[in-house]
């Protein structure tokens, strides 16, 4: 089956043409791949149409069998509300309550699989990364924002929307007077540790900062308190660690010491540094995981 991929980031678009077989699941080929900056909605959703009809047309293909997005958000994913599949209460200038799931749908006349971001990289990490094999683990990407997907029991969480990792409140350190940076709750995990947040309090930008700075001990430490909450809520086998901060190298060792220690002992299976250490881990599928969550999402549906 062919299917379009789409990860639809608040910053840019990349989009894929995928060869996949829906029966073994194996990673899917990729047979085109573009990036479409993220401007207003009609001229960026209109581009990765463009891109998609064009790019099958190249490649041969008569007519796409799916379309699997994985979305910034806020996001509407019950089935049964007439705004499914639209970014719904987004800060983003322009984008809110857009229709992106229904836009490809009507014009490409195909079935479309629709989730946030977070989720569909959870996904591709479990079909295809350092997931596989699990059923219960945690996906968080920090980067512009904090987001996170929870496979619960083999299941995708939903819940009343989907979680929000990113918007629990952490308990500040005393050395930090930094007031927060997001907009809805301050000092939320977020508004103390993603991108923005690290630029605003030491005022530089984090690719700046070298690996000695103090800015990824006090990371590394608020890090280690959220990823502690979800462990005791959620009780993952492991949380993946992703996104333009995520990865950095060093920061996911730091932040298992520090879990190991909010934890205090009381986890038994996570009770030495071994563990602890393959607890937190990087995704495997690196900065491709949202386009290929992407295409897992539509193979998810189409197999179930
Ligand atoms: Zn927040």
């Amino acid at each position: 089956m062919v299917i379009g991929a789409i990860e639809a980031g608040g910053t840019k678009f990349v989009c894929g043409l995928m060869d996949a077989d829906s029966q073994d699941c194996a990673k899917p080929t990729l047979l085109a791949k573009t990036s479409i900056p993220t401007t207003d909605p009609k001229a960026t959703l209109g581009a990765a149409l463009s891109f998609l009809v064009e790019s099958a047309e190249s490649a041969g293909v008569a007519k796409l069998d799916y379309v699997g997005i994985g979305s910034f958000g806020p996001v509407d994913l019950r089935h049964s509300s007439p705004t499914w599949g639209c970014i719904t209460a987004t800060p983003k200038p322009g984008w809110k309550n857009t229709e992106v799931a229904g836009f490809f749908r009507d014009r490409l006349n195909v079935p479309v699989a629709f989730d946030t971001d977070v989720n569909a990289a959870a996904y591709g990490e479990l079909l295809w990364g350092a997931a596989r094999g699990l059923k219960d683990f945690v996906y968080i990407t920090i980067g512009t924002g904090i987001g996170g997907g929870v496979f619960s029991n083999g299941s995708l969480l939903h819940g009343l929307s989907h979680p929000e990792l990113g918007h629990i409140k952490i308990q500040r350190e005393a050395s930090d007077s930094f007031a927060g940076a997001c907009p809805y709750h301050r000092d939320c995990l977020e508004g103390m540790a993603s991108g923005p947040a690290i630029g605003k309090r030491w005022e530089a930008r984090p690719e700046d900062l070298g690996a000695d700075h103090e800015a990824w001990e006090l990371e590394a430490r608020y890090l280690a308190k959220a990823f502690a909450a979800y462990t005791f809520v959620l009780s993952p086998e492991r949380i993946l660690m992703g996104g333009g901060i995520g990865i950095r190298p060093g920061l996911a060792e730091r932040v298992a010491v520090h879990v190991g220690e909010e934890l205090g002992g009381y986890v038994p299976a996570l009770s030495d540094a071994s563990r602890l250490a393959g607890y937190i881990a990087r995704p495997l599928l690196g900065q491709e995981a949202g386009l290929f969550g992407a295409a897992a999402l539509a193979l998810r549906v189409n197999s179930s």
